[in-house]
């Protein structure tokens, strides 16, 4: 550790020694006599403890200008403390002041979300925006992790693309030189090629969508983990996702049990899901769906409320597999045994996350797909290199893009995607 500074979250192992603390004051109360400052140091937060007594009247009194995100270091001895939040405090034996902060807008009562939207910059310093960016973060880890145990070589996707993959209805586009461009909306059709040159990849990259509506669960640039195997059928696909799923969920119950406490998440939902994951085809959900009595026909694609009851009737992540080739992208693998519908699955999370991943086999015969282009009304000219992939060693291959905030609104249990990002980007909002 640098500087014998210690992070608020390593305390434990500094039981009784002196260490220093660089932080920020979140709050402070107190008498003429003792004062508790709570520091935070964006690992977590800490009761310090002046005693006047201690560390002598001149300094003590220092405490007084002290105000809401100060930003401060402090020394002092680690004492075990039950009844504070990280079982830890600290007597103070010295401070020093390095910036007093003008007047905090956001104080610690309730703000509307609109007036916290305003200051995300500084929203984002509240403990509860905190745990969400750590588990956000320990998330990202976990999936790079997961990867990396299994030999899959990390190869990143253009964020600048000549063309459109699904459509131009949601391209965000510019100007590159004189030519038109757009932002990336999934990395897919370059990670089969990188897939062909490396065989299992992955891609962790920014997504852009301009997404017309406003829901709870769609942003205009979103992070995307994307990956893509050579010689994976659908149900290698399937297999690889609920084991990373199930990884990252392990992975969030173990490292991050201070954040979801703060958060307040209801972890027995998440400790209760297990391995294999129910997989449905899409005709069996739409029975679920009528059952339940919605009006709906087949061959429609489900909106949130759909996945919704389809997620809830099973209380854990399902893979829905199968869908309708007419509501699905034109490299989709049509099923050899019935070509109306597509060897692609999705998963829909539990507690009404909905989609979270959407996934499939690709087709590797190049006049299927040539066809494919063609129906689609896709400029041939345009997907000639990916048309190459075909014509040199093609294979069977799958993939899949799991969407990051989706799963961290899920595993944080949020009520919207705006909090899941440190800067979201939403229908006509992109202030701070
Ligand atoms: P939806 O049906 O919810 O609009 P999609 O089918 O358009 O999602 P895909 O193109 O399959 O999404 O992208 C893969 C994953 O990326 C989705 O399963 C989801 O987790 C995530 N995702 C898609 N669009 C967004 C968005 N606008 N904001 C955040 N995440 C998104
Ligand atoms: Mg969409
Ligand atoms: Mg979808
Ligand atoms: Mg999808």
């Amino acid at each position: 550790e640098i500087l014998n500074t210690v992070l608020i979250k390593n305390l434990g192992k500094h039981l009784d020694e002196e260490v220093t603390i660089q932080g920020w004051l979140y709050n402070q109360r107190g008498s003429g006599k003792v004062k508790f400052l709570i520091l935070r140091d964006g690992s977590g937060l800490l009761q310090c403890v002046i005693v006047k007594q201690n560390i002598g009247e001149e300094l003590f009194d220092k405490t007084k200008a002290l105000t809401q995100e100060t930003s401060i270091t402090v020394t002092g001895i680690v004492k075990e403390e039950p009844r504070a939040a990280g079982g830890y405090e600290m007597q103070v034996t010295g401070f020093e002041v390095i910036n007093i902060a003008e007047e905090y807008p956001i104080t610690h009562k309730e703000h509307g979300v609109d007036f916290l939207l305003e200051r995300r910059h500084l929203w984002i310093r509240t403990p509860r925006q905190m745990a969400i960016l750590r588990i956000r973060s320990e998330i990202e880890h976990a999936f790079r992790d997961f990867f990396y145990q299994r030999d899959f070589v990390l190869a990143d996707a253009p964020i600048i693309t000549p063309s459109a993959c699904e459509g131009t209805s949601t391209l965000f586009g510019l100007d590159y030189h004189g030519e038109k461009a757009y932002l990336s909306q999934s990395g897919q059709l370059y990670s089969e090629a990188n897939a062909m040159a490396l065989g299992r990849i992955y891609c962790f990259g920014p997504t852009f969508r301009a997404e017309k509506s406003k829901t709870r669960r769609h942003l205009m640039e979103f992070w995307m983990v994307e990956a893509e195997m050579a010689y994976f059928d659908m149900d290698d696909n399937i297999k690889l996702q609920e084991e990373m799923v199930y990884y990252v969920i392990t992975r969030v119950l173990e490292r991050c049990k201070r954040e979801l406490t703060i958060l307040d998440r209801d972890v027995e939902k998440l400790k209760n899901i297990q391995l294999p994951f129910p997989r449905i085809s899409y005709t069996e959900a739409v029975e679920i769906l009528k059952e339940a009595g919605e009006d709906f026909t087949w061959g429609e694609d489900f909106g949130a409320p759909h996945e919704t009851i389809i997620s809830n009737h099973f209380g854990s992540p399902v893979f829905v597999h199968r869908y309708p080739t007419s509501i699905k992208a034109f490299y989709m693998k049509p099923d050899p045994e019935d070509p109306n519908v597509v060897l692609g699955a999705d998963l829909l999370a539990p507690e009404g996350y909905g989609e979270i991943i959407g996934g499939g086999q690709r087709i590797d015969d190049l006049e299927l797909l040539k066809q494919r282009v063609e129906e689609h009304h896709l400029p041939i000219e345009a997907f000639e290199w990916y048309l190459d992939l075909r014509k040199y060693g093609s294979v069977p291959h799958s993939g899949f893009g799991l969407g990051l905030e989706r799963t961290v609104a899920w595993l944080c249990g949020l009520e919207h995607i705006r909090e899941t990002i440190p800067f979201p980007r939403m229908l006509h909002k992109m202030y701070p």
